[in-house]
Parts: C-alpha cells; sequence; structure tokens
C-alpha cells in the first residue's frame, strides 16, 4: 500500500508542477487593464456575480445534486468491491479453471484459447455486475430525474455495450496474454504500451463506428446557427467541413457537444438538448470550450499522461500479481502469470489500480477542462451563457465541494469554479462594448 501511495504522490507532484508550470506563463503575459469602465460597472465583483448565478438554485435542488454526486463517491467503492467479490467468485469456486480446461480441449493455440475464454469471462461478469449497474444506470437516474429511457432502452444499450466489449476485450485481452507468455519479466511494459494504443485505436473509432450505434447523428440544417459555429470553427482554425446533431435527449436532458475526429475526420457534434434549450450565447460558450480541447491538442496531451498512468499502473499489476499467484495461485488452480484460468485476477488488480489512479486521472482531466474554459471565454465571449449552463448542469454535480473533494472526484472544475472564471473574465472585459452590451441586456440572474 505504501508503494501505491509513493507511486500516487509522483503522478500528482508531476501534475502540479506541470499546473504550476503553465500558470507562470500565463502569468507572465501582460493583461491590458481597461481604465474606462462606465462607473455603472466599475463596482462588477466576480463573487457576488457567482453567488447570483448560485442562488438561482433552490436549496432543496441544491441539497438534491449534492446528494446524486456524493452518493457516486460511494459508488465507486462499490463498484470496486463488486468487481472484486465477482472475481473471487470466479476463483474461489473454480469455475475459471473449468472454463480454462474446456476451452484447451477446444484449441492447442494459445492466442485463440484466450480469445474463446474471454467470451464467457466477459458475458458472465457483465451479468454478475447487471444488479449494481442496473441500480446506478437505470433505478437511481430514475430516482433523480436524470433520465427518460425505459427499460428496454437500456436494456439494448447494455446489449450494444457487451457486443462492442466483447469484439474489443477478446481481442485486447488475447493481445496481454501473448506478451505476458512471451515477453517475461517485461511483459508488463509491452502490455501498458499495447493499452495505450488500444486508447488511441478505440477513440479514433468511437465517432464513426461506436457512438452511431448509440445515437443517431443527423447533419444540421443550413440556418444562422450553424452559420456562425462554422464561422467560429474556421476563425480558430478547426478544419470541420460540417456541425452534426444527435438525440440525446431520448436518454436525458444534459446538454453536451464535442469536436470529434482525428486525421482528417474532424467534425462537430452537438447534441439536440443543447439545440432545443440553449440560447445562441449558451450554444456558442459551449462550443468555445469544445473547440478549446481541439485547438489546445488536450487528445493527445490526455492520451501523454494517461499513458503514464497506465505504466505505473500495470507496474503495480505485475509486482503484485507476482505475489498474489505466489501465495493463491496453488489454491486457485492457477499455472502461472500466463495461464489464462487467472484473467479474473489480472483484471481485479486491474481494476483496483485504476481505482487508486482515480485522483490523478481526474486531476488530468481537470487541468485540460480548466485550459478548455479558459480557450472557449476567449473564443467565445460568452461569460453569462456558459454560466447560465454551468447552472444547469448542476441537476447532477455538486457546485461547490471542498478542494480535497474536488481533488480527489471530480474530472471537471466545480460548478462554482467555472462560474466564477467566467465572472472573472467579465470583470476583466467589461470594457469592451461587447461585452458591456451583453450586460446590459442579460444582467445577472436573468434567464
Ligand atoms: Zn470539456
Amino acid at each position: 500500500m505504501k508503494q501505491v501511495l509513493a507511486f500516487m504522490l509522483v503522478v500528482v507532484l508531476m501534475l502540479v508542477s506541470i499546473a504550476a508550470t503553465a500558470h507562470q506563463v500565463a502569468g507572465a503575459i501582460p493583461v491590458a487593464a481597461s481604465n474606462t469602465l462606465p462607473p455603472s460597472v466599475a463596482h462588477f465583483d466576480a463573487d457576488v456575480a457567482t453567488n447570483a448565478y448560485l442562488a438561482q438554485l433552490s436549496p432543496e435542488a441544491k441539497a438534491k445534486s449534492d446528494a446524486y454526486f456524493e452518493g457516486g463517491y460511494w459508488l465507486m467503492l462499490w463498484d470496486l468491491l463488486w468487481a472484486l467479490g465477482v472475481a473471487w467468485l470466479l476463483l474461489g469456486t473454480r469455475l475459471s479453471v473449468r472454463v480454462r480446461d474446456r476451452v484447451e480441449r477446444l484449441t492447442r493455440f494459445r492466442w485463440l484459447q484466450t480469445m474463446i475464454y474471454a467470451v464467457p469471462y466477459l458475458v458472465l461478469t457483465t451479468v454478475l455486475t447487471l444488479p449494481l449497474t442496473f441500480y446506478e444506470g437505470y433505478v437511481r437516474e430514475h430516482q433523480y430525474g436524470l433520465s427518460n429511457q425505459d427499460v428496454g432502452q437500456w436494456l439494448g444499450d447494455q446489449a450494444k455495450s457487451l457486443m462492442v466489449t466483447l469484439i474489443f476485450g477478446t481481442v485486447l485481452l488475447a493481445m496481454i496474454y501473448a506478451v505476458i507468455r512471451k515477453a517475461g519479466r517485461t511483459w508488463w511494459i509491452w502490455a501498458a504500451g499495447i493499452g495505450v494504443a488500444f486508447v488511441i485505436f478505440s477513440t479514433t473509432i468511437q465517432p464513426v463506428y461506436i457512438d452511431p450505434l448509440f445515437n443517431t447523428y443527423k447533419s444540421l440544417p443550413d440556418t444562422p446557427l450553424k452559420a456562425e459555429i462554422l464561422s467560429m470553427a474556421r476563425a480558430n482554425g478547426i478544419p470541420a467541413a460540417n456541425v452534426y446533431e444527435y438525440d440525446a435527449s431520448r436518454r436525458s436532458s444534459v446538454v453536451s457537444a464535442n469536436v470529434s475526429g482525428l486525421f482528417g475526420t474532424t467534425r462537430i457534434n452537438l447534441n439536440d438538448n443543447l439545440i432545443n434549450r440553449s440560447t445562441i450565447a449558451q450554444i456558442e460558450g459551449v462550443l468555445g470550450h469544445e473547440m478549446g480541447h481541439y485547438v489546445l491538442n488536450h487528445y493527445y496531451k490526455f492520451i501523454l499522461a494517461l499513458g503514464v498512468i497506465i505504466v505505473i499502473v500495470f507496474a503495480l499489476v505485475n509486482w503484485s500479481l507476482g505475489w498474489m499467484l505466489r501465495s493463491w495461485g496453488a489454491r486457485w488452480g492457477i499455472r502461472d502469470a500466463g495461464d489464462v484460468a487467472g484473467m479474473p485476477l489480472l483484471v481485479a488488480l486491474l481494476t483496483l489500480f485504476f481505482f487508486i489512479s482515480t485522483p490523478a486521472r481526474n486531476t488530468v482531466t481537470r487541468t485540460i477542462e480548466t485550459e478548455a474554459d479558459i480557450f472557449g471565454l476567449n473564443a467565445a465571449r460568452e461569460p453569462d451563457g456558459v454560466a447560465q449552463v454551468y447552472v444547469a448542469l448542476s441537476k447532477s454535480r455538486k457546485m461547490c465541494p471542498s478542494p480535497a473533494e474536488e481533488f480527489i472526484f471530480f474530472d471537471h472544475p466545480s460548478g462554482w469554479n467555472r462560474i466564477h472564471r467566467a465572472m472573472v473574465w467579465k470583470g476583466e472585459h467589461l470594457g469592451d462594448p461587447d461585452i458591456r452590451a451583453q450586460d446590459a441586456t442579460a444582467p445577472l440572474g436573468a434567464r
């Protein structure tokens, strides 16, 4: 445990130093002071403006979203314990060994044995986890009014997810077991490489092959909104030729958008909630953020940072797998690390160490999201638009967490921080005619 914490600390310190360097660079650029503020806006206070936005939420609504989000902290733990319990069941009952013995009679090719073993393994773990998945993804989402799917639709989505998992999971596991058998003591380095390559592969094909399985995408008709979005894209160096709308409203009312694609497949996607429920200012504010991810190369930075975490996780799995097999291998009937009967153990250890890496992974994404927020404010110049969106998104997020809570559990900055950043930006731009005009037409707390 000490070693895990030491590794975590190194990752965290690296991330903090990267963040600190970024802040120093930003701080070195002089900010032009606006001396020409009219008296009415000279007293703009970002704290007061932020609190005015938060005051739009009733105490009941705030209590509800806090309860939803805080419950999520515990669910992460229950998810882990459940997954470890399922692994223990498969190993302890020797079900895993029995499946392996059968698979070994079917073929002598070991890579094929792994793939065949992986099919009942993935189906069984999905089925055994279904009660918890159903509570988390269906029952609880309805309790908090965050989902409008019926059971049939939800189960349909689960079946599609399982299919995707079966196709890619069997190949991934076969590759990992191949390097465990071939590379010997250095297998974990190769496996981490395969893990990173797999993340790149799946994120590349996802917008084109996976997302359409779950949502219908259609080209946005030629409206002034579309022209405005494409103009914004051109202005920010995004080579997108078209804007798509997808039907997220059949699942929930959450607004969302993304700029997806690599290697010449760039596209801008807006969900129908964003289009149907938002003002132009809100849509542009959201798209400014999404374009920030693209322009600031967040995808590549994310892969690099995640790659570091994946290497550390596999190193820890390697170390603990050896120890576990020496202590429990004979009892569970697992011959060695390359024995496919140990798959539940391997996956359990991966799950455990990825769970422990949660604050590091969240800090990576939270840092990136903060940068995208700042880019979006500069690109769209809609501080009130984005603040309104953050208030709307508060249904499923705790708005005012403690700093430690935000560090551990938040993959985006908290609602308070995001609104506050928008209001600080607004305060620094009140001398600009467009922002002043917005302020006159859309006073704080309106809409
Ligand atoms: Zn983002």
